[in-house]
């Protein structure tokens, strides 16, 4: 459980200067169980206030948990339902590989940060790619190791003392909106890729249309999620942090319609609605079936680290 929220500064340019943009949807000083924090949480549109920086737009949840405590969060946490998902996440990785090999194809030395169980490193291994994952969590690092990947790293990247300029790409899926400090991860990105190397990240638009429509109650505004770019604030931090934008790409979620059935059971508020979803959920011809998320403001970010870097140290 978390128990401190702390009140921060924008996590992009550092001002301390912010309008209220989407109001909290929980009570002040509810308890945050660990299995919120878990990748198959329920706890979609259950957030503290989410404001918008007036210097640079960046948004953000303020109060949001304190770092620390997350951390220690993420290496606790164990999710035994993204494990029965598996088939649907290698083919959600799949196609953002195949986006990713459009700006750089292997062999290379890839490093997936928040490699959680290790779906994506398997799909980038059967590519020919050489690959390395970092993980927190003791529970899925293990599986990852399990499955054969043996160079599976349980530390802060900031803690890891890996060789400089020596990856190929380095992949961040769903992880930075996860973290206080994102410009900071992508600082210590940079430096661990290659010149004209390739940083590959998901997350959701804070400026898509799904946001426009549903507002505060958006499922990926969630506890967890403690930064919410848009493709001006992704520009901006891309920019300082040294990195050349090749494209933003929409990101098709790739579900087993049984899971997907689940998750919309947990929202829908209408009894009959409610029970129709849960009776469809419990049809096993239909249940294990594929079908793909689109329209919710996910994308796919890919990135080349640049000859120069314009930090403003
Ligand atoms: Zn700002």
């Amino acid at each position: 459980m978390i128990e401190d929220s702390v009140y921060v500064v924008c996590p992009l340019c550092g001002a301390d200067d912010y309008r209220l943009r989407f109001p909290a949807t929980v009570s002040p000083g509810e308890e945050k169980k660990i299995e919120y924090y878990r990748c198959t949480s329920h706890h979609l549109g259950r957030h503290e206030d989410i404001v918008q920086c007036n210097r640079c737009g960046m948004v953000y949840n303020n109060p949001q948990p304190d770092p620390e405590a997350l951390l220690n969060v993420y290496k606790e946490v164990e999710d035994p339902l993204y494990r029965e998902e598996s088939r649907a996440r290698e083919r959600t990785f799949k196609r953002s590989l195949d986006q990713l090999q459009r700006f750089i194809k292997p062999p290379g030395r890839l490093l997936d940060v928040g490699c959680y169980t290790g779906v994506f490193m398997k799909v980038a291994a059967a590519e020919g790619w050489e690959v390395e994952g970092v993980e927190l969590s003791s529970w899925a690092a293990n599986i990852a190791r399990k499955t054969g990947f043996e160079k599976v790293y349980e530390k802060p990247l900031e803690q890891l003392a890996l060789p400089g300029e020596s990856f190929d790409v380095i992949t961040l899926w769903d992880v930075i909106e996860h973290l206080s400090h994102p410009a900071e991860m992508l600082r210590n990105v940079y430096c661990l890729l290659k010149p004209g190397g390739v940083v590959a990240f998901s997350t959701h638009m804070v400026d898509s249309w799904a946001v426009r429509f549903l507002g505060t109650r958006y499922p990926f505004f969630m506890d967890m999620h403690v930064v919410h770019f848009s493709r001006k604030t992704t520009k901006r931090m891309l920019a300082q942090e040294g990195y050349e934008l090749l494209k933003i790409k929409s990101h098709h979620r790739i579900l087993r319609t049984g899971y997907f059935l689940e998750k919309l059971h947990h929202k829908v508020r209408i009894r009959p609605a409610r029970s129709v979803v849960n009776w469809l959920s419990r049809r096993k011809w239909l249940a294990d079936r594929f079908i793909g998320i689109g329209l919710l403001g996910l994308v796919n970010i890919f990135a080349r680290k640049a000859k120069s870097r314009e930090h403003r140290a």
